[in-house]
């Protein structure tokens, strides 16, 4: 990523706006600092100037001093004179001496001092002391020509020691014009740095707090609109810094919410769907289809636990069976299974490392392996086996797919308990045989096939013998007792694919698909001789007396057209058949609309 201001990390972005005025006191100190030297340093050379100036004074008065001294010696000789000389003398190379260090910066000056110093010595030694020898000794001096040649030599040292002056006062006046200069360039280049300085430090500041201020503006929205539900925030764009940490974060954050609500979404469509589910067959279907779209799954086996509870018996699954197993119901030990033993479901994150339950089915040698029970209302009804990619029960993933399954179970158990109900409206409490509304929707759907296929379908109608007297002799008890046994019977008596019902009180009727009157005469035969050798136990010592029952048989289509006409021919067949003396069976005779 390209170097840019956005993508310093905030610390940095501070520091690019705190060091340059940092910088800038900092250059600003410095300037101050140079301007205070250079002052004193100005200032210093104007006090030694002005000393030079007074020692270069104090030298030529000293040196006059000498000069007259001699003077006065020659024309006196007085010893004192000698002694002032030497005290002139003294003083003078005192004043040298001084000079010489005041000198001492400027090695052309000193140059020049040392050059007095060396003339001033040798006017000494040449001419003022063997003057002062001669006269001594008693010499007449020719006074104008040996003083003027002395006068001349100290005029000379004289002017040079103006001439040392005038340099020094020039030097002091360029050194102050030179300090002059660099203050004023100081103040400039000072002033302009800092001008420089405050407009990037104005630029940088508004360029920061914006890099600054902006993501965090951003970010405060972004969460506000999470909060109000949009999942779908506009983010600070990705930089390289604490705040591209925290839009990632954010961005993550958000990611993970989105897909969470999708995963509430479809699994409340799941669970809507699996609601209105009016077979198993459907909730299995919507559960495989929904658990291939979340978890792409190698293969989905649903197994449910039969009614025996002993086995476990595959009804569906994702990727069908190898063909020598699917042909048959594929079944497994209830034990077998750890998720239907325990309850709680076997989740294998990688098959390499752990063993499985003891299968029928080949299990998967790489991947990931769960078992999981169906589990209604605390009731196990089944299981769920899922191969998948390797690593993917993750905790969040396994209680999302718990959620399916409930969803699934209770849809299952809900289905179940629906037909256990639907079945209780259409079953008589007493017998256990179908009731009269059952028989009627049954029975037309079978006279409907019937007539489609042109076959024939009967109908047979029992009607105890003397019920009532059975009743008033040994009680209502023993007369239930009698129906329940006699139901059994006639249920004994018959193929399966005949439907017994109870049709009221003691009667009953039982419909045949594809069975003439001729053969229901038969079965009702068998149905008479079984009741007629049927035993019931007596609440007494006696026995009760044998019962027997009056059957009349009719069929479609040769005693009626519809359901209602042969039903009532078959009744009317009864009731000959108790007219005639009971315990009998009668056909209906064909009638005529039907013979047609
Ligand atoms: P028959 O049919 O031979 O002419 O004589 P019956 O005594 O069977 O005559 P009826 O059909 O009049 O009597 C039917 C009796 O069945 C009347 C009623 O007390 C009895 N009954 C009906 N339903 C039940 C029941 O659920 N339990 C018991 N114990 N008795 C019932
Ligand atoms: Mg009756
Ligand atoms: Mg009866």
């Amino acid at each position: 990523m390209a170097f840019t201001i956005r993508n310093l990390k905030i610390r940095d972005q501070i520091l690019l706006v705190t060091l340059p005025p940092l910088f800038a006191l900092l250059f600003a100190v410095g300037l101050f600092f140079y301007a205070y030297w250079s002052a004193t340093n100005t200032e210093r050379a104007a006090t030694q100037t002005r000393e030079s100036v007074i020692r270069g004074e104090s030298f030529l008065r000293h040196n006059t001093e000498a000069s007259m001294a001699i003077r006065a010696y020659i024309f006196s000789e007085k010893k004192n004179a000698v002694a002032s000389y030497d005290k002139a003398m003294t003083e003078g190379r005192a004043d040298l001496i001084a000079l010489r260090d005041l000198e001492s910066d400027s090695p052309q000056q000193l140059k020049f001092v040392l050059q007095i110093q060396a003339e001033f010595d040798e006017l000494q030694k040449e001419w003022a002391l063997p003057l002062i020898d001669r006269v001594r000794e008693g010499e007449k001096i020719d006074i104008p020509s040996n003083l003027a040649d002395g006068q001349d030599r100290m005029t000379i040292i004289r002017s040079q020691v103006l001439k040392l002056q005038e340099e020094d006062e020039r030097n002091s006046e360029d050194k102050l014009l030179t300090a002059e200069k660099l203050i004023r360039r100081t103040l400039i280049v000072g002033v302009g740095l800092a001008a420089l300085l405050g407009g990037l430090l104005v630029f940088l500041t508004g360029l920061v707090t914006r890099q600054i201020v902006m993501p965090v503006r951003l970010l405060i929205r972004a969460a506000e609109e999470v909060a109000q539900g949009d999942l779908s925030p506009l983010l600070p764009p990705p930089v390289q810094n604490e705040f591209g940490v925290l839009s990632r974060s954010f961005s993550e954050m958000t990611t993970a919410l989105r897909r969470e609500r999708e995963e509430i979404a479809s699994l409340n469509r799941f669970s809507e769907a699996v609601t209105q589910s009016t077979s198993e067959i459907e909730v299995y279907d919507l559960l495989l289809h929904s658990l291939k779209e979340r978890f792409q799954p190698r293969q989905v086996i649903i197994l449910q636990l039969k009614h025996s509870q002993s086995y476990l018996e595959v009804v569906a699954s994702l990727v069908p069976l190898p063909e020598e197993v699917a042909a048959w119901p594929v079944i497994e030990e209830r034990h077998d299974c750890k998720a239907v033993r325990t309850g709680r479901p076997m989740v294998v994150n990688d098959v390499r490392g752990e063993s499985l339950c003891p299968s029928k089915f080949v299990l998967p040698s790489e991947g990931s392996y769960y078992c999981g029970p169906l589990i209604a209302s605390g009731i196990i009804i089944g299981s769920v086996r899922i191969e998948a990619a390797k690593g993917l029960w993750t905790p969040e993933r396994q209680r999302l797919l718990e959620s399916y399954l409930n969803g699934a179970a209770s849809a299952l158990s809900n289905l179940r308990l629906l037909d256990r109900m639907k079945q209780q409206a259409n079953i008589d409490v007493l017998t256990g045989l179908y009731n009269r509304r059952f028989l009627e929707d049954y029975a037309r759907k079978i006279f409907a096939i019937a007539e489609r296929r042109e076959q024939p379908a009967g109908v047979i109608m029992l009607d105890l013998d003397h019920f009532k007297s059975f009743n008033d002799v040994y009680g209502h008890e023993v007369g239930d007792r009698i129906l329940r046994q006699f139901a059994k019977t006639v249920t004994g008596a018959m193929r399966e694919t005949n439907l017994t019902a109870r049709y009221g009180g003691e009667e009953f009727v039982v419909i045949l698909p594809d069975t003439s009157t001729k053969s229901c005469a038969l079965v009702a035969e068998r149905i008479r001789q079984a009741v007629s050798s049927m035993v019931v136990s007596s609440n007494t010592d006696k026995p009760l007396p044998q019962l027997t029952v009056s059957i009349g048989v009719a069929s479609f289509p040769s005693n009626g057209h519809t359901l209602d006409e042969v039903i009532q021919a078959s009744d009317r067949a009864l009731y000959e058949s108790k007219r005639m003396g009971r315990n009998r069976v009668t056909a209906a005779a064909v009638s005529e609309s039907a013979a047609r």
